[in-house]
């Protein structure tokens, strides 16, 4: 259940837009789920009345449809291919420019535009994880990132427990979700009548207290323990709990790279999609006078050839070097630089993979002797 439910108030499916008009006011662009060609994505509200309900995904490899939700549920969809990943690390953006002034030397300058605040409303369990991974790499000590950084604060999350996994979604594996523990600023868990409502942090406690709520009853904190406890056993695919890191390490020639290669386009949407991946290219943009030139950070994958370049040759020649660097980092190496794996089971990269890949059952083949 979320950290401190004994502190939960009680909001009433009417006042859901309650809460936006409360975000609103207080200056949040406020963000939430909108269909974009046929899938959930995040986007602002025009209103608090637009979020949508009703809305369910069905997910499996190498599938996204929308469906109905029969309960018109506001939040019965598991996830879309994105949320909060490109509002904190910016799919192109620049990061410096520089000019050529009078005297013929250059001249730098950061690109830093403002920020709005903005409030995410619909971020689930997974996302929080892979957050708190980003910002371990964006935000460490010493090579803070100030374009990250500065989106970061003025996110204010608004989190809702997964009371309908995907049939992609392994977060129960991974320890991430299907409710939200931390990380969040409100966590929401949607029940017939309204939603058991928890504040994470202060500003997530004033906006509680503005809204008056009654204090949520233990029936309806019990109901939604279970009905998180119920989305965890729904969940059909896992990862093994253990550290994977030797034993896919030691697995480097296993014939199963082979075999996954030859499904593999190395077409780079699982690292796309997935919320925790942040390999990045640069690259110079001048002008077409020569006067200046911007020098922009664009997302990358290590599917893409040229990632694997270095000083006149290639270290990831094909597919199969390439999709074992984004298996072995995720799941094995990610553990040497984070002290976790760099999963957080969110199923992204098996329902937006073109050809269904699903990294759970390559890590059965791979794994399948048990550990080393
Ligand atoms: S590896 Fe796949 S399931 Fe795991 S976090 Fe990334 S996209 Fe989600
Ligand atoms: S595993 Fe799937 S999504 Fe990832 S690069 Fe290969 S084909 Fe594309």
């Amino acid at each position: 259940m979320f950290a401190q439910p004994d502190r939960a108030g009680f909001l009433p499916l009417a006042q859901l837009p309650a809460l936006v008009a409360r975000l609103m006011a207080l200056g949040y662009q406020c963000l939430g789920p909108v269909v974009e060609q046929g899938a959930v994505v995040m986007r602002a509200l025009e209103s608090p009345d637009d979020l949508p309900r009703g809305l369910q995904a069905e997910q499996a490899p190498g599938h996204y449809r929308l469906t109905s939700d029969p309960h018109k549920r506001y939040f019965a969809w598991a996830n879309g291919p994105q949320a909060i990943k490109p509002l904190t690390f910016a799919p192109q953006e620049s990061l410096w420019r520089v000019e050529r002034d009078d005297a013929g030397g250059l001249q730098f300058a950061a690109v830093t535009p403002p920020v709005a605040r903005q409030a995410i409303i619909g971020v689930r369990a997974c996302d929080l994880a892979a957050l708190a991974l980003q910002d371990a790499h964006f935000l460490r000590e010493g090579r803070r990132d100030p374009h990250y950084a500065q989106r970061r604060e003025q996110l204010f999350l608004v989190a809702v427990q997964c009371a309908v996994p995907a049939a992609t979604c392994f977060c129960a594996s991974t320890g991430d979700g299907p409710t939200p523990t931390a990380g969040y600023d409100l966590a929401l868990a949607e029940l017939a009548d309204g939603f058991v409502a928890a504040a994470g942090s202060d500003r997530g406690e004033a906006v509680l207290n503005a809204l008056n709520l009654a204090p949520a009853t233990a029936q309806q904190i019990e109901a939604a323990r279970q009905q998180g406890q119920s989305a965890a056993a729904a969940q059909t695919r896992s990862l093994p709990s253990r550290n994977l890191r030797d034993s896919l390490m030691n697995q480097l020639e296993h014939p199963r790279w082979d075999d996954v290669a030859a499904r593999c386009l190395a077409c780079g949407n699982c690292t796309a999609v997935c919320p925790t991946c942040f390999c990045h290219a640069e690259a110079d943009a001048p002008a077409l006078d020569g006067a200046t030139s911007r020098h922009e950070r664009i997302w990358d994958s290590c599917f893409v050839e040229g990632h694997g370049h270095l000083h006149g040759f290639n270290v990831r020649p094909d597919i199969r070097t390439r999709y074992r660097q984004w298996l072995t980092h995720k799941l094995a190496t990610w553990h040497d630089q984070f002290g976790r794996s760099g999963c957080v089971g969110c199923g992204r990269c098996i329902a937006w993979c073109p050809v269904g890949i699903d990294l759970t059952e390559e890590v059965a083949a791979l794994t399948a002797g048990g550990p080393p």
